[in-house]
Order: C-alpha cells, then sequence, then structure tokens
C-alpha cells in the first residue's frame, strides 16, 4: 500500500494532490489513441478503485457502460492498460456510484462531437469489414429459454422472410441478454441463405457519428445512399443512443419510412420499450412499436447452464455439471458476465493445467463473485406478499380470487427466477403443494404479461424490493 501524506503536513494547507493512479496514466493514453467522442462519452466515466500487482477494479456507473466499452472498445482499453502497466492485469469492474452520471440521462454525442477536430470515421475498406457480421454469434449458439423466447423466434422469422414479417422488429432488455447476437443471427442467416443479400448491420453510435460527420462535409448523399438505398437489412443496435440527438432522429425518420415503403426488413435494439424511450421522438416511437416488440430478460438457472455448456462446446472445453451449475448459480443477471466467469476459469485452468474441479473453480471466482443473495422462497413470498398487502398465507393458501391468485403467480415467477435450483415441483410443494404444471402456467403467464409495460414496471420494482 502506497500512503499518503497526511494533510497536516502539508504547508501551505492545501489538499494533496490526487494520487496519479495506473488509470490516470491510461485515461491520458486513451485520450490520444480514442476519437474523441469515444473518450468523452466512455472512458471519463470510468474511476479506479482498487490497484494490486495482478489485479486492477474500475468503477463504472452501470453495466451498460461496462458493457459498452467493452462491446466497442475492448481491444483498445487492453492495450492501454497492457502498455502503461507493463505486466499481465485481471481487470474487473465494479458498479461504483461515485462515477458518471446515468448514460440515459446523458446526451451522447451531438453536443459532445468535437467541433473542427477531425472525427474518427472510418474509411470505405474498414466499414466493410466493420460491418462484418459475428460469426460465432447464430442461432445456432443461442439458447432459447422463456426469457428470450419471442425475441428468438420473431428474429428467425424475420431471417426467413426478411421484409415481409415483423416489420419493423424492435428487441429490447437489459444489457448482456443478448440482443446484440439475435441481430447478427438474423444476418448471418439471411447471408447464407443469400449471399448478395445487403445486410447492414450498425451500432446506433457509428450512425450518429457518421451522421455528423458526413452531414458537417455536406455529403448528406453519401449517407443516404448507404443507408436508405444500398441495403435490403437494416439492423441498427442500441437505438437509445440516439436519444436526443434530434437532427439525427430526424434523418433516422426518412430513412425508416423509405425502407419500410420498400419493403425491406428493419431491426432495432433498444434497452427499454419504445413507449419508454424518453428523448426520442414520439413519430419514431410511434414506428419503433409499429412492427413487434419482443422483450429479453435475466435467463433462468437452468438456461443459464445451458448457455454456459453450449459456449464450453464451441471452445471445446471441459465443463463438469457441477462446475456449470456453481457458475450459473452465482450470475444470474447478465449472460456476458456469465460467460466472462468461464472464460476466466478456463484460462485459469489451462494456465496451470489443473483439472477444472468445483473447488477449483470456487477458489478461481472468489474475488469476483457478485455479492452473496441469499435468496430464499420465504423471503420472496414475504416480499410480494407485503407489495400486494395480503399475508404469506393467502399465497400458499388455496383462495383463488383474482388478486390473490394474480399475486401468487408473481410470487411463483420471481422464485423459479431468482431461487437457484427452485423447480417447478419444489415451487409448487412450497406454494401450499399446488401442482407443478399450475406453477408452471403460472410463470409462463406472468412472463408474457410482460409485454405490458406498466406490469413490467411493477415487476421492476418488485425485483428491485426483492433484491435489497
Ligand atoms: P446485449 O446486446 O443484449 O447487451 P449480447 O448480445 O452482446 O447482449 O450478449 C452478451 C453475450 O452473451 C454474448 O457473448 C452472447 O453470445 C451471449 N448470450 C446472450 N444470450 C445468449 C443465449 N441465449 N445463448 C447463448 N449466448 C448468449
Ligand atoms: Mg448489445
Amino acid at each position: 500500500m502506497r500512503e499518503l501524506l497526511p494533510e497536516t503536513s502539508r504547508m501551505d494547507g492545501s489538499l494533496p494532490p490526487e494520487r496519479p493512479t495506473l488509470w490516470t496514466a491510461v485515461l491520458e493514453r486513451l485520450r490520444n489513441s480514442t476519437p474523441d467522442y469515444a473518450y468523452q462519452n466512455w472512458f471519463v466515466q470510468v474511476r479506479e478503485v482498487e490497484e494490486e500487482e495482478r489485479r486492477l477494479v474500475l468503477g463504472v456507473p452501470n453495466l451498460f457502460v461496462r458493457d459498452w466499452i467493452l462491446d466497442h472498445y475492448g481491444d483498445v482499453l487492453r492495450k492501454a492498460i497492457h502498455s502503461v502497466a507493463q505486466r499481465v492485469l485481471d481487470v474487473e469492474f465494479v458498479i461504483d456510484p461515485r462515477c458518471g452520471t446515468e448514460p440515459s440521462s446523458r446526451q451522447v454525442a451531438e453536443p459532445l462531437g468535437p467541433d473542427g477536430v477531425e472525427l474518427h470515421v472510418l474509411d470505405a475498406t474498414q466499414e466493410r469489414s466493420r460491418a462484418k457480421l459475428r460469426e460465432q454469434f447464430t442461432f445456432d449458439n443461442f439458447v432459447v429459454g422463456p426469457s428470450n423466447q419471442l425475441a428468438a423466434a420473431a428474429a428467425m422469422a424475420v431471417a426467413d422472410e426478411p421484409g415481409k414479417v415483423y416489420n419493423p422488429l424492435f428487441i429490447y432488455g437489459g444489457t448482456g441478454l443478448g440482443k446484440t447476437h439475435l441481430l447478427h443471427a438474423v444476418g448471418n442467416r439471411i447471408q447464407q441463405r443469400d449471399p448478395s443479400a445487403r445486410i447492414l448491420y450498425t451500432s446506433s453510435e457509428s450512425y450518429l457519428n457518421e451522421f455528423l460527420h458526413l452531414v458537417r462535409r455536406g455529403r448528406m448523399e453519401d449517407f443516404r445512399k448507404k443507408y436508405r438505398e444500398d441495403v435490403d437489412v437494416l439492423m441498427m443496435d442500441d437505438i437509445q443512443v440516439l436519444k436526443k440527438a434530434q437532427e439525427t432522429q430526424n434523418e433516422l425518420f426518412f430513412t425508416f419510412n423509405d425502407l419500410h415503403d420498400a419493403g425491406k426488413a428493419i431491426i432495432f435494439t433498444s434497452d427499454l420499450h419504445p413507449n419508454e424511450l424518453q428523448g426520442i421522438e414520439a413519430r419514431l416511437r410511434s414506428r419503433f412499436a409499429s412492427g413487434l416488440t419482443a422483450d429479453v430478460y435475466e435467463p433462468p438457472f437452468e438456461v443459464r447452464v445451458a448457455i454456459l455448456k453450449r459456449k464450453a462446446e464451441v471452445e471445446h472445453l471441459q465443463l463438469p455439471d457441477e462446475v456449470a451449475q456453481f457458475v450459473a448459480g452465482a450470475f444470474s443477471r447478465n449472460v456476458r458476465e456469465l460467460e466472462g466467469a468461464l472464460t476466466k476459469i478456463a484460462a485459469h485452468a489451462s494456465l496451470t493445467k489443473r483439472p477444472l474441479t468445483l473447488p477449483y473453480a470456487e477458489e478461481i471466482l472468489r474475488d469476483s463473485l457478485p455479492p452473496k443473495q441469499a435468496l430464499s422462497i420465504e423471503h420472496i413470498q414475504k416480499v410480494v406478499a407485503r407489495y400486494f398487502d395480503l399475508d404469506v398465507s393467502d399465497l400458499t393458501g388455496k383462495k383463488r380470487t383474482r388478486p390473490i391468485a394474480r399475486a401468487r403467480a408473481v410470487a411463483m415467477y420471481f422464485c423459479r427466477k431468482l431461487v437457484p435450483g427452485a423447480s417447478f415441483p419444489v415451487i409448487g410443494q412450497r406454494f401450499g403443494n399446488k401442482h407443478h404444471t399450475t406453477v408452471m402456467s403460472a410463470v409462463d403467464n406472468v412472463a408474457a404479461e410482460r409485454d405490458d409495460a406498466s406490469f413490467a414496471r411493477v415487476l421492476e420494482e418488485l425485483e428491485r424490493q426483492i433484491l435489497a
């Protein structure tokens, strides 16, 4: 541990200068090696929380920021850290409330677009390689469960008949739950069938930056040609990034109309349902919702296990069942984290050449486990009963009045979602010996009803209370 000078020892009474951290130096490097908007929008929100010999812990305001950085600037970040630190480091992220503000309330990009400074726009060859679809992100590698069934089925349908069904398709949900994967899966499938199909995948951030760049140079024609004419399938990821970017939204509105009228397929993803996207023009929101909206949410335990197994299979890893179950039990909210944990244990095991056993996996992941949420069925029953102003005995009893049946179904849904190992029969038993098929249909109904935005908000609030 390095020590700070005690404040009293400073003769002039001023505050000590902030200790230069490894991250400060990395930031400096990033400032020079990334486009200004990337630096301003993303990296400045990150702060260093802890630095050890082999570990660097970085704080971010929320998971979205972390995922965005890893998805878009992962390599740049790794290189910058490596070249500053000159040693091998495990980099971990934690949510730190002291970091930046919510990105959703931020005015991303437009006001930050550096005036007069060359924006980083890729040249044509880079652009082509950038639009390349990720080969691994196929339907084959996508595990379907109740949490993504509708989205996956709709995506598949669009891939089979682009422009003919669900146009546009709008997929929304939290970070790390497979939205980008589904877009690429659609692209890959169409491309496979028809190599000449002009498929354009773009992040909304690059759409926005390209728009600003070309507008400034008076090259709108190039932009329009690319997005309105030379396209059979347009996929725009993370549309919430366009919040408050009015000109860009305006352009997108006309792009949408052109493509839609021409029967070209359009797919959007976002963190929220169109109705909830504040800062996006109403006419655009109503276009977003005019086809099919489908949400993705956190996968249940079995699906998490299946995802791990599928990933292990793709990467030719030996993954014992008990290790898969342990990891699936420990990381429940985000598939990216789940995969990160698997990658980490695989890397350690292959370096040390030790067999991947449960105790070894526990040892490797000890420091990165999310705080334990000792969630039990009783706990969920209590919180749900309190929320609906009922007694726990109502939930476990036999009464079937509508409010009670509904609260019971919601409680069952959360048990299934949040309690590791809570199978349908186990839940049934704990709710006064209900048949497992009763539990199954209750859980399915609640999941289906999430399409209703106000009900979805109730569920979110309840989940927050359960996890609090
Ligand atoms: P999002 O775009 O929703 O933030 P991604 O599509 O980037 O999430 O998914 C994060 C990671 O999790 C990716 O590596 C993706 O392949 C994986 N993933 C997410 N959902 C699934 C799933 N159902 N089956 C297999 N892999 C998944
Ligand atoms: Mg994504």
